[in-house]
């Protein structure tokens, strides 16, 4: 049986593909969470906020990949798509936990980057950036999940500002997190055109929050919001326009979601491949059987689709697609990947028999780790939703 390359995603000079810096910066990212992010991931207290692996992650410069600054040092107020998929990616085929927490720093943080006022983002983008606050998106409720705009966290006025009364749910980083995007109504029965952004620091008098337990260990829990008073320089964007502020970062955070459902699939596939031509059964190796090459022929080929959906949504964001084009592809790049990659994992786990299955195997991990990505950010049927949408625009909007 031929041996196995190993390949954790490099690809071969002259394919449609990453360029070869993009390529260098992928292997320079798993680099460090090889030798320095792991160490830090394991010694953290599983489903609570990894200070220390943020810090350090601050501290190699892969924050800062999420919050781009200009040639004259100037912070950007946009993001780029395809650097946080290439984080993402690259951090998930070593380490999911480092992943997760750079992504939620990017998920809590784009809404006060990409509309909050200068002081907001001159307050907290350098510290998020480093490592030093934690940033959480709030945007889900009880009763307000798949359908987010029926989302009733009341901000009545008060004076010159606001008070915020109400509880969100399944709000990654909380409790714990120091600054939180918070999506409340400020205009009541007016649906998705009634919901405002605010940035709201988590030391204001009357948050509060509980941590909830996950399938798969994850810093997640609810706020809590008891008359916590908000100023005028705290929305972000405008006043009941708050959910395109919501749309614009899961545009931009779809992709990425298949990003991280690619770099936990490609993992999958490697310890399926390496198992497989070493597991001597029948005379042979595993991989000797017809129906387990097809098998991970199938694994490959899919994962492959899934990875250029992904570049190729995080590009069109890049490139300054059109709106309607940015969304489409967005939902069919986090559909797709995220499908196949729990299609992948458990593939890979049933070519591994038994000893997938047992606590601590890798494996064991992906497979709880990767089925939360096919609910949040939109689950995979408001995906179809999107997409079988966008097939009936009329003509000139597809354009
Ligand atoms: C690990 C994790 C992290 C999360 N982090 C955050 C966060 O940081 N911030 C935040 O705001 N939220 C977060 N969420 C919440 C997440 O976005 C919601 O769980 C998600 O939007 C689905 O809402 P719901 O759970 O209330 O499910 P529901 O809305 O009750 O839907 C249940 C199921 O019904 C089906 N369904 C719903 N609508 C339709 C439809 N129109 N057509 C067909 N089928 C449909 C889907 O299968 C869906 O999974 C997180 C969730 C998880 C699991």
């Amino acid at each position: 049986m031929a041996s196995y390359s190993g390949s954790t995603g490099e690809r071969p000079k002259g394919l449609f593909a990453l360029t070869e810096q993009q390529q260098w910066r992928m292997e320079e990212v798993r680099e460090i969470a090889r030798n320095e992010l792991v160490p830090l991931a394991h010694a953290g207290d599983p489903g609570a906020v990894n200070r220390p692996l943020l810090r350090a992650m601050g501290q190699r410069g892969l924050l800062q990949g999420l919050f781009p600054k200009s040639s004259s040092g100037q912070q950007s107020r946009e993001a780029q798509a395809m650097e946080l998929c290439i984080l993402r990616e690259s951090l998930a085929s070593v380490n999911t936990e480092a992943e997760t927490a750079l992504a939620l720093q990017g998920l809590g943080a784009y809404p006060i980057l990409q509309s909050g006022s200068q002081e907001i983002v001159d307050e907290w983008i350098p510290k998020v950036a480093d490592g030093t606050a934690v940033a959480a998106f709030a945007l889900s409720e009880t009763g307000a999940g798949s359908d987010a705009a029926a989302l009733e966290l009341r901000a009545d006025p008060d004076g010159n500002g606001w008070r915020l009364y109400g509880e969100k749910i399944w709000i990654s980083n909380a409790p714990e997190a120091d600054i939180y995007t918070v999506f409340a109504r400020t205009t009541p029965g007016a649906g998705a055109r009634g919901v405002t952004a605010f940035a709201v620091p988590a030391a204001r008098q009357g948050v509060g929050g509980e941590h909830i337990d996950l399938v798969a260990p994850h810093p997640i829990g609810t706020v809590t919001f008891d008359a916590v008073r908000v100023e005028k320089g705290e929305v972000l964007g405008e006043v009941d326009r708050g959910f395109r502020v919501a749309m614009r970062t899961l545009d931009l955070f779809r992709p990425s979601v298949g990003a991280f459902a690619v770099g936990m699939g490609q993992a999958a596939l490697d310890a399926a491949v390496s198992y497989t031509a070493t597991r001597e059964a029948f005379g042979g190796y595993l991989a000797d059987q017809q129906a387990v090459s097809h098998a991970l022929a199938n694994m490959a080929t899919q994962l492959e689709a899934s990875r250029l959906l992904v570049y190729a949504a995080a590009s069109a964001y890049d490139s300054g697609a059109s709106p309607h084009e940015i969304t489409k592809r967005s939902a069919m790049a986090k559909l797709y990947a995220t499908e196949t990659a729990q299609f992948v994992i458990d593939t890979a786990i049933q070519l591994h028999g038994a000893r997938g299955l047992v606590q601590g195997h890798l494996l064991e991990h992906l497979y709880r780790e990767v089925r939360a990505t096919r609910i949040y950010e939109g689950a995979s049927e408001i995906q179809r939703t999107i997409i079988g949408r966008s097939l009936f625009r009329p003509s000139q909007d597809k354009k």
